[in-house]
């Protein structure tokens, strides 16, 4: 029976159970276990609590990966669904439940009918929230000499009609860093500010110097978010000795990103060295942008067309981040969206949960997908 697999109720089952980014071995355990039961024999801890299935043709052909992350966020569920959180400050905001879900259901399906050539490899990936799960599960020895022509993942998209395939070749979804940056100098009796070397004439300039950084590369789409900033401690009698600023970066420009970050390292320097200074500049959950192949984007376009599915194409890309980027700045394809609905709650709300509608339309685009690159599937 092809359809004795219930995604929804799995769904919920791993909504119960979120877990945090690195902390998801109950979660892989229930994707593991639940492959078992399809007959499948998951590859498991691969870079972390990663999951890999090799599905195998009869014939020689192509290797297509599917991925779905499966982390979830520290964000304290309100508690009025039947199936909400168990885990206390712990909530599946962002949908990875239903990711999982969906390609769960692909297997379910793929166990039946297999590809008629070629590989199939369903990715089963952790810590995406905090940008180290793709990078760790690429770099295992399951994947670092893998030779793969097809990757492709969605994430689901409030803010969009339900079931709408939402494209875009090129740049899907921006690279992001953090930033800390910290002075230091000395602290002195606030009469007598000379004695010691305050930070707060280089921290304005650090502020000013990351406000103005996206204006040096006009041929980007990127900004700075300032996050924080602290100077010395409140005591009126103390002259500061330390400051800190944290912002984030982001860029559609990976070659842009990289130059911002190196200039931001150069300035700030200037500035701590100018003002007798020591710095640290430290990263923080680094994402590269996630960039599409035109081809691999056609290939969504024509298996959403293929099912009726309505196609939006983004006109400019997602200012998130999705480190799914990994996969494909090693191996060709796309990341894609699926509407959510348009009044759905946002991505990261409380009141956010996966719209389980959308789980058969996840399921049978991937399925799709899989039939252009491998050959019909059947059944
Ligand atoms: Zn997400």
């Amino acid at each position: 029976m092809a359809n004795e697999f219930d995604p929804v109720t799995l769904r919920h089952t791993l909504h119960q159970t979120p877990e945090l980014s690195n902390h998801e071995a109950l979660t892989a355990r229930t994707i593991a276990a639940q492959l078992r039961q399809f007959g499948f024999h998951p590859a498991t801890d691969v870079g972390g609590h990663g999951i890999l299935v090799t599905i195998q043709g009869a014939a020689p052909g192509p290797t297509t990966l599917l991925r779905a992350d499966f982390d979830a966020l520290p964000i304290e569920e309100p508690g009025s669904l039947a199936y909400c959180s168990q885990h206390s400050g712990v909530m599946h905001a962002c949908g990875h439940d239903g990711h999982t879900a969906a390609l769960l259901a692909v297997a379910a399906e793929l166990r039946h009918t297999p590809p008629a050539r070629g590989t199939v490899l369903l990715a089963f990936q952790p810590a995406e929230e905090t940008g180290e799960g793709a990078a760790r599960m690429c770099e295992s020895p399951a994947l670092t000499n893998a030779q793969i022509d097809n990757v492709y993942a969605f994430h689901n998209l409030p803010g969009f009609s339900q079931h709408q395939i939402v494209v875009r070749p090129g740049t899907f979804a921006c690279a992001s860093t953090g930033v800390a940056i910290e002075l230091y100098g000395k602290t002195s009796h606030a009469a007598y500010p000379e004695r010691g070397i305050s930070p707060a004439s280089a921290m304005t300039g650090v502020l000013h110097t990351l406000t103005q950084l996206p204006d040096a590369y006009p041929d980007a789409n990127s900004l700075v978010t300032l996050v924080h900033a602290q100077l010395g401690e409140p005591a009126y009698g103390v002259a500061p000795g330390q400051a800190t600023v944290m912002a984030t970066l982001r860029s559609d420009d990976n070659a842009c990103f990289h130059a911002m970050k190196a200039d931001l390292i150069d300035k700030v320097n200037t500035l701590a060295a100018r003002a007798g200074l020591t710095v640290s500049v430290c990263w923080h959950e680094p994402f590269i942008a996630a960039e599409n192949s035109t081809h691999h984007t056609q290939h969504v376009v024509n298996a959403a067309q293929s099912l009726g599915l309505a196609v939006h194409r983004l006109t400019e890309p997602m200012r998130w981040s999705e480190d799914v980027a990994e996969f494909l700045a090693r191996w060709p394809g796309a990341l894609f969206g699926i509407g959510s609905g348009e009044h759905h709650p946002q991505l990261h709300n409380p009141d956010y949960d996966f719209p389980d509608a959308i789980l058969p339309t996840a399921k049978a685009l991937f399925t799709a997908l899989v039939a252009e690159h491998h050959g019909c599937i059947t059944g």
